[in-house]
């Protein structure tokens, strides 16, 4: 979830010594999506790209332990804290328990976070695996599909760990992180984290 603080304090990186950063591998264009495709464009993570100054590290969980393609899946019962401490499940979209290989994921991945070093993470959100932020209640395809605030299997092993993670919707803290990398950033003011976002605060019936 966005910290903004966190990323305003974030040292300033250079070429020599860049910033590292863990990124969902779909999210930099990899095309480890369940169907094989990159899920589209993420401009708000794309332009991390062209700064000699960030070591992007991606890393796609799913594709780690089930393959691409492969099934779509959802947390049942909890969220991604659940699933770890076995209170939770991972289920495709036929039924499958993918709770074991979902956690084995999410322990290549912390490891790829400590082996780095890195100084923070940016997923992709409402994933069972790289949610960090919302993600589905159960089965994204029932009828009465339903949302909640929480962290998929990777997001909550990161943050255990003590990582910072934010998703690629949280655009302020975005807006934050460019203007720690690059001094010639002008700061959009209006971009919002998406606990700012308008679906978001009726959805979850959130105060302003
Ligand atoms: S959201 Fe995570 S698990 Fe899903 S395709 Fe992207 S990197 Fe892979």
């Amino acid at each position: 979830m966005p910290d903004q603080d966190y990323i305003r304090n974030l040292r300033i990186p250079t070429s020599d010594d860049p910033l590292r950063v863990l990124v969902s591998a779909c999210l930099v264009g990899v095309k480890c999506g369940v169907d094989g495709d990159d899920y589209g464009e993420y401009a708000s993570v794309l332009k991390l790209l062209n700064y000699d100054n960030v070591k992007l590290i991606p890393f796609c969980p799913e594709d780690f332990s089930f393959g691409t393609p492969r099934e779509m899946c959802d947390i049942h019962g909890g969220d991604g804290f659940d699933v770890l401490a076995g209170k939770a499940r991972v289920l495709t979209a036929s039924g499958a328990d993918w709770s074991a290989g979902m956690i084995r994921a999410s322990e290549k991945m912390l490891k790829i976070a400590q082996e780095n070093a890195i100084e923070l993470a940016i997923m992709m959100d409402v994933s069972a695996a790289c949610g960090n932020h919302v993600i589905y209640d159960g089965n994204r395809y029932a009828e009465n599909k339903k949302y909640q605030i929480g962290m998929g299997v990777c997001g909550a092993q990161l943050s255990r760990a003590g990582f910072k993670i934010i998703s690629w919707r949280e655009y302020a803290s975005l807006q934050i992180l460019y203007s720690r990398i690059d001094p010639d950033h002008i700061l959009d003011e209006a971009a919002q984290d998406f606990d700012q976002h308008e679906w978001y605060i009726s959805y979850f019936n959130k105060k302003i």
